[in-house]
């Protein structure tokens, strides 16, 4: 919903009226910024959509223009002004620090930082390239730190501040062919508790999520035998849907969540029970 305020006096003092859109979305999340990144798709979409239902301002973020654009839009289009879209490659250390001065002008301090972004590159250690396994660690694992190193200072400041890094069950037990994936996903374990212990001292907590086979672009490109063995391994005898995870931030983002901090909490069916 909308409303229209008349501003009696606009900046001249001329007393012409204008109109201030104020989006009044209500919900957990009214009045906060969330940034989430990877948002473009898949479990970060979702996460960026259900943030925006619950009143949030959030910043989109993904590599391509065109996904976190698209993704604005439609959150948008059924919550109006909710949404801003900005393409970085959360990588590159100096465009993610620009990009949190521009985030924290546009949509003022950040209350909750989601690092979703992630990507895959798989392939057995043998035949593994340097550049596989330095994108991997460079996306998942860096990029964290650059987000974290861009927004802390205006986190500190903000109620509620809540750090959320979406590692993997991966990060947990391994897996063959994924060294540069379950190295990174581990390493946002060891970075999310030592965030935790660093920042807790200014109430802001830092916990990951560690999803199991979640249903997305990620795990489409796996053929049916792969995911059936994978089917076999999880307990309840399902895959995972985005809303899986999306539940689980949006509670770690709330205020209930507030006497925990990092932790690693997993929804994966059973599989590392
Ligand atoms: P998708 O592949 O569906 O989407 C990934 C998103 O991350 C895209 O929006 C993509 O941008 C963005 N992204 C990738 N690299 C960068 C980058 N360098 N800079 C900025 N944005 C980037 O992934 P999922 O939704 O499946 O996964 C989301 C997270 O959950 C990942 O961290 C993944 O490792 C983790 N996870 C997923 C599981 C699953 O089963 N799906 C299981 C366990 C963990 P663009 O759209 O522009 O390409």
């Amino acid at each position: 919903m909308h409303i229209n305020l008349r501003n009696a006096a606009d900046k001249s003092g001329q007393g012409r009226a204008h109109q201030v859109m104020v989006s009044t979305v209500m919900g957990t999340f009214s009045g906060k910024v969330v940034v989430v990144t990877g948002a473009g798709r898949g479990i970060g979409a979702e996460m960026a959509r259900s943030f925006a239902a619950q009143g949030a301002k959030v910043a989109v973020i993904s590599r391509s223009e065109s996904s976190c654009g698209a993704a604005a839009d439609q959150i948008n289009a059924e919550f109006p002004d909710s949404a801003k879209a900005y393409a970085v490659d959360v990588a590159d250390y100096a465009a993610v620090q620009d990009l949190g001065k521009q985030v924290i002008a546009d949509l003022g301090a950040v209350n909750v930082l989601v690092n979703n972004a992630g990507i895959t590159r798989d392939g057995l250690l043998m035949r593994m390239k340097d550049e596989d396994w330095s994108d991997v660690l460079d996306t998942n694992l860096k990029g964290a730190f650059n987000t974290v190193k861009a927004f802390m200072r205006s986190m500190m400041k903000a109620e509620d501040p809540r750090i959320i890094n979406i590692s993997s069950v991966i990060g947990l037990i391994g897996n063959a062919g994924q060294s540069n994936y379950a190295a990174s996903k581990a390493g946002l374990i060891g970075f999310t508790k030592s965030v935790a212990r660093e920042l807790a001292g200014r109430a802001v907590t830092c916990n990951a999520i560690a999803p199991g086979f979640i249903t997305t672009d990620m795990t489409d490109e796996l053929n049916e035998e792969t995911k059936n063995a994978i089917l076999e391994k999880i307990p309840l005898k399902t895959f995972g849907t985005t809303a899986d995870i999306t539940a689980l931030t949006l509670f770690l983002a709330g205020k209930e969540s507030r006497y925990i901090t990092g932790q690693v909490i997993a929804s994966d069916g059973g599989m590392t029970m």
